[in-house]
């Protein structure tokens, strides 16, 4: 049986087809006629790689048809072709090189399947991550999950911030004297000194850090002003080249017909995501510092592997992003401003209970209680 580009969607599909043809004539699955083709097996090996990442479904609930899934994640096949058609060309490519002997089951194109992330038995990145969130919370000892392997993989997310960067920071209120107003300036407005640092999502008591935003609207917000209220916001500027793991970076599309361990690189993206959403997390009770602890483990993680910062997305400007730095010393101020807030929006939803997670976590630190009598 032979294909054509037209039968697919995915860009590197209709290049690979037209690329590697070596006849012209009719295709048998889009009836186009005089068109490069290709015999289906040769993309066995690329398709392989794609279908690494599905499994068929244990419970009917979980399951969608592999037609499904393919085309949802990866748009592979073009709409030209039914869905009958597209069915078969699934079957005829995955299939071409199956051998009755390795007790592989053929591919169904209609079957249920449903992705390796959702199988219960196989923990994803994230998984592992939301578990030691949980921990971390009862038990501060518990060992991070990461080890080097990771840390080569994090290195996608890299950022490089040249000396002379600017970035914001806020504080609520303005210096008065003589009645007059004036934003506060240098220390008054940058890192705390080591003896008042309060533990915050990146470090502990007593471990100064630098919290800054990357643009002046963040900084603001970051603060909480409330309407009316005076903010100084000061401009800094970065006095050397700095490293950061950058966790709100856009990272490459991934091809899956030439990733090998596709669902392990999937994996990875979800925990970044994951990282930058947890760090993210606006604290729901202000005396709760339990909250931070695996955010500032991860940062101790991150620290270690020799970055100089994290930048983060900000929960309370959306689309805005924060950057913590390790060293304090790392940037100066330059001038500082004074603000009035003209503006303050907010939207909200009634309290509807705790989630699950919340009950799952509380259950099992109750069973964790219950073991230690
Ligand atoms: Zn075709």
């Amino acid at each position: 049986m032979h294909c054509c580009a037209n039968c697919f969607a995915h860009p590197w599909l209709k290049d690979y087809v037209t690329d590697r043809h070596k006849l012209v004539g009719a295709c048998d699955f889009c009836n186009s006629i005089e068109v490069p083709i290709l015999p289906t097996d040769e993309l066995a090996l690329p398709f392989h790689r794609m279908l690494s990442m599905y499994t068929e479904a244990d419970t009917f609930e979980r399951g969608e048809t592999l037609l499904s899934l393919v085309q949802g994640h990866w748009a592979v096949f073009d709409d030209s072709l039914d869905e009958d058609q597209q069915a078969s060309l699934l079957e005829e490519i995955a299939n071409a090189d199956w051998d009755d002997d390795d007790g592989m089951p053929m591919v169904d194109a209609q079957g249920l399947y449903m992705t390796n992330a959702s199988d219960l038995f196989r923990q994803t990145q994230g998984d592992v991550w939301d578990e030691f969130c949980d921990a971390v919370r009862t038990d501060p000892d518990v060992p991070i999950p990461f080890d080097d392997f990771i840390a080569e993989e994090l290195a996608e997310s890299e950022e490089s911030l040249q000396a002379g960067t600017k970035s914001y920071r806020c504080r609520l209120g303005f210096h008065l004297e003589d009645y007059e107003k004036s934003p506060w300036n240098g220390v008054d407005i940058g890192p705390p000194p080591a003896n008042s640092a309060l533990a915050g999502r990146a470090n502990a008591d007593g471990q100064v850090v630098l919290y800054v935003a990357d643009d002046e609207k963040t900084a603001v917000s970051e603060v909480r002003p409330a309407l009316g209220l005076y903010v100084s916001v000061a401009e800094l500027k970065l006095k050397r080249d700095c490293r950061i793991l950058d966790l709100t970076k856009e990272l490459p599309e991934l091809n899956p017909f030439e990733r090998d361990n596709l669902g392990w690189f999937l994996g990875i993206r979800d925990l970044l995501t994951r990282l930058g959403d947890e760090m993210a997390r606006p604290l729901e009770r202000n005396d709760d510092k339990t909250l931070y602890m695996p955010c500032q483990r991860l940062a101790d993680y991150i620290r270690q592997n020799a970055y100089d910062g994290i930048r983060y997305p900000s929960a309370l400007n959306p689309g805005g992003t924060n950057v913590v730095f390790f060293d304090p010393a790392v940037a100066e101020v330059i001038e500082s401003n004074l603000v009035k807030v003209t503006v303050v929006n907010f939207d909200y939803e009634r309290h509807k209970g705790f989630s699950e997670q919340t009950l799952a976590a509380s259950k099992t630190w109750t069973e964790r209680t219950d073991d230690a009598k």
